[in-house]
């Protein structure tokens, strides 16, 4: 048996954490659920790779043509074929006889989509950011550690503002927002309580509205935009007012001792590489900053910043095996190599046992490939290289997030 072989037999006996899940809630599961379901709550859905899929054969055509040989693609089909014990490519002419297979396996009780993501993933414990209703664990919290997201405190400046998920503080919690000092300790209250109450991580996806270039604030300015009546804010003024917020969130973080997630990379893309991020690093040391999806396509950008902070930026592979398996190859080979080994994490970043399956087989592809070739080099020992199978998939996060 060759390595490659070896460390995917290997990593089929490990129970992964996943740090970053959008799994969906239990009704989502129910009657309904169908093929399109599981290719609409995907990747490949039209937000993300731009094609529509209605259920003529004419669209099921255009659908696989167009899609079938993205990686996102590939490896969501790889998940069907195994779940649904199906030997056939996933095109418009299979398209009912994997639909059957969904919707037979579903209509066989209401707790299916745990059941198979147990049974194909074997998670010890997934952080899962429900965007819909930030800090929620969608009632199992057994499997469900919490990640809370952060966003709707960026809108709060202004009551007509949301954040990209509709969100804006202001209508989420019962607290004070309305002068500068109440926000902040209204801010400071909520993450206190979302801690106390589970929380395993922060989560900032601003990326997804602004660029991550955030710059140092002095409490003063940001209080003088902060007070400004909303008709005479610009956007400049917002700015500030967003970056002293991003600086009191990295503060927070490491008061209450809890990991801050942001995403990098792929999205908006405009100033969305995660290089920009230094100043705010630098300022803080004591915050752990962990920094998902490789900043894709800007994977250097993180190479650098791990190297140069080795104890407060964590690199997460979250998505990056599902985005490009080449890509993440790349990525991981240097990284090991410019990293300590106590950083690296994983991340689904998936809505449906199906995709999350596909992940997984993404990531054990994408570490089997990395460290084999480390071995045959003489790079790594195999016993080096089975350990950082284990640190990437499970043991540094439960570290990390204190699972
Ligand atoms: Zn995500």
């Amino acid at each position: 048996m060759n390595y490659y072989n070896e460390l995917i037999e290997y990593m089929k006996t490990i129970r992964p954490v996943s740090t970053h899940s959008h799994f969906l809630t239990d009704e989502i599961f129910g009657g309904g659920y169908c093929l399109k379901t599981v290719l609409q709550q995907s990747y490949n859905q039209d937000l993300w790779c731009g094609v529509k899929l209605d259920d003529t054969l004419e669209s099921r055509k255009n659908y696989f043509n167009l899609l079938k040989n993205r990686n996102c693609f590939k490896w969501l089909e790889k998940a069907l074929q195994q779940i649904y014990h199906l030997d056939v490519p996933l095109r418009e002419d299979t398209y009912e006889l994997f639909d059957q297979a969904v919707r037979s396996l579903y209509r066989n009780g209401p707790k299916k989509h745990l059941e198979l993501l147990n049974k194909y993933t074997g998670y010890s414990r997934i952080i899962l950011d429900a965007y819909w209703n930030p800090g929620d664990d969608n009632g199992h919290p057994d499997i469900f550690a919490k990640a809370f997201r952060i966003d709707s405190f960026f809108a709060g400046i202004d009551t007509q503002m949301k954040d990209h998920d509709g969100n804006n503080c202001r209508n989420l919690y019962h607290e004070v927002f309305d002068d500068f000092d109440s926000f902040f300790e209204s801010m400071y209250r909520i993450i206190k309580q979302q801690v106390q109450g589970g929380a395993s991580a922060l989560k900032c996806a601003i990326s997804y509205e602004r660029g991550l270039n955030v710059e140092q604030v002095k409490e003063s300015e940001a209080r003088t935009r902060f007070q400004k009546l909303p008709q005479n804010r610009s956007a400049a003024d917002i700015k500030v007012f967003q970056d002293y917020v991003f600086q009191e969130a990295c503060q927070i973080a490491a008061q209450l001792d809890i990991p801050m997630q942001i995403h990098t990379g792929l999205g908006r893309l405009h100033r969305s590489n995660a290089i920009l991020l230094q100043p705010v690093i630098e300022a803080n040391p004591d915050t752990k900053f962990v920094l998902f999806h490789g900043s894709y396509p800007w994977m250097d950008d993180i190479l650098g910043l791990v190297e140069k902070y080795p104890n407060n930026v964590f690199p997460d592979l979250v998505w990056l095996p599902l985005i490009s398996c080449e890509a993440s190859v790349r990525f991981l080979s240097e990284l090991i190599e410019v990293t300590n080994s106590h950083s690296i994490c994983w991340g689904d970043d998936t809505w449906t046992p199906e995709e999350s399956f596909g992940a997984l087989l993404a990531v054990r592809h994408v570490l089997a490939t990395v460290l084999s070739e480390k071995i045959q080099t003489g790079y790594l020992s195999k016993r080096d290289a089975l350990e950082i199978v284990s640190n990437i998939l499970c043991d540094n996060a439960a570290r990390i997030y204190k699972l």
